[in-house]
């Protein structure tokens, strides 16, 4: 479907792909498939190697992200490391110093038990990656937006010094999705999603992909998806199928009400900092004081107090004790993740109530300040 727009991509997934020309993405829970003689096969023989369900989301976010092929892993932690065997004891990667918390969990046990080696890198001046790279360096992990600072980064400018210095770039587009931003084409080599988020957008399935862009590379992951066996159920696959067939749509609300609230944010007297890029439906903000966060999440009524993103419910996180608690809290403070901040996933609510839920937490939130002076 290489000539149609990605809003058409999306809401096509898996439409004709039987031969009774099931509208639907048919489930396969199938795990055997009969063969008409030996080495004779119709291209599917065992539910890990490959599976008709996840071949349609495989290829679906293979051409939607504009790279070769796909790969539906069991969760967006399952991705990384599927990208991450790619790599060898002794190898230096460098990374976004403001990072989703599990994926630096993660980066320290390749660190201590398989001897892979990090640096981080703030985001600001590409010159200063530059100078992070190592002999041993084979990889740069890029997460743009960055998670929870929202910082924004030039994609190919990064693309650039990876190319010079032959090392992979890899990137996490959660954040943004297809739909707002496509890594392959700024030179990524590897783009990740956790499909948990904005991709499957219901709050319901735990899910990840990876879509690479170069053969060799391609290969690898290919093996290694199927021997390690960190793929994605027939289900599983589906929800999220249905959930990408209307993540154009939802971005766009998704992005309306973000903006709408950032501006409100911005007036917001008991608000330090709003940190939003302009795109896309995430947000962060600061309290003035850490003892506000509390109050100010058991005030709210409409956005709920959890540990997600990307659906359509709003959902509002406290980066320092939930995403990024893995993250040593001087570490945080020293790059800029206070203990006041907060992140918000906006949903696809109406802005009027969700402004209206934000203005009655302040409202509260006020009124225990003038008690307590
Ligand atoms: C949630 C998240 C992950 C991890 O994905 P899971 O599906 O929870 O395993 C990785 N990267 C980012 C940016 C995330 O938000």
């Amino acid at each position: 479907m290489a000539s149609y727009k990605t809003e058409t991509k999306l809401t096509q997934i898996g439409n004709g792909f039987d031969e009774l020309g099931a509208v639907n993405a048919p489930i396969y829970l199938s795990t055997a498939y009969k063969h008409q003689g030996i080495g004779i096969s119709k291209g599917y023989d065992y539910t890990r190697t490959g599976n008709p369900t996840r071949s349609i989301l495989e290829k679906a976010i293979a051409d939607i992200e504009g790279g070769q092929e796909g790969f539906a892993c069991s969760s967006g932690m399952s991705a990384i490391q599927l990208v991450f065997s790619l790599f060898s004891s002794g190898d230096h990667i460098i990374a976004s110093r403001d990072l989703y918390g599990g994926t630096f969990r993660l980066f320290e046990i390749l660190k201590n038990q398989y001897h892979l080696s990090f640096s981080y890198w703030d985001g600001e001046n590409p010159d200063d990656l530059a100078n992070l790279v190592c002999p041993e360096t084979k990889a740069i992990f890029i997460e743009t937006p960055t998670n929870p600072l929202m910082h924004e980064v030039d994609l190919s400018e990064i693309s650039g010094i990876a190319k010079r210095n032959e090392l992979l770039l890899i990137v996490d587009n959660t954040f943004y999705t297809p739909v707002l931003q496509r890594p392959i084409e700024h030179g990524a080599d590897i783009v990740i999603h956790s499909a948990t988020k904005y991709l499957a957008g219901h709050n319901d399935v735990l899910a990840g992909l990876v879509v690479s862009n170069q053969t060799k590379i391609t290969e690898r992951l290919r093996l290694y998806h199927n021997s390690c066996g960190v793929v994605l159920g027939p289900f599983d696959s589906w929800l999220v199928i249905r959930g990408l067939k209307t993540l154009a749509l939802r971005m766009r609300q998704h992005q309306d009400n973000a903006r709408r609230i950032a501006d409100y944010l911005e007036k917001q007297p008991l608000v330090s900092r709003v940190l939003y890029p302009g795109k896309g439906g995430m947000l962060s903000f600061e309290l003035a004081s850490p003892k506000q966060v509390e109050p100010f999440l058991t005030a709210l009524r409409l956005i709920t107090f959890a540990e997600s993103l990307g659906g359509v419910e709003s959902l509002i996180t406290y980066p320092a004790t939930q995403t990024h608690a893995d993250i040593p809290e001087a570490l945080r403070l020293e790059y800029g993740l206070s203990n006041a901040l907060l992140r918000l996933s906006t949903g696809i609510e109406h802005p009027d109530d969700l402004i209206d839920d934000l203005k009655q937490a302040f409202q509260k939130l006020k009124r225990g300040v003038a008690a307590h002076e």
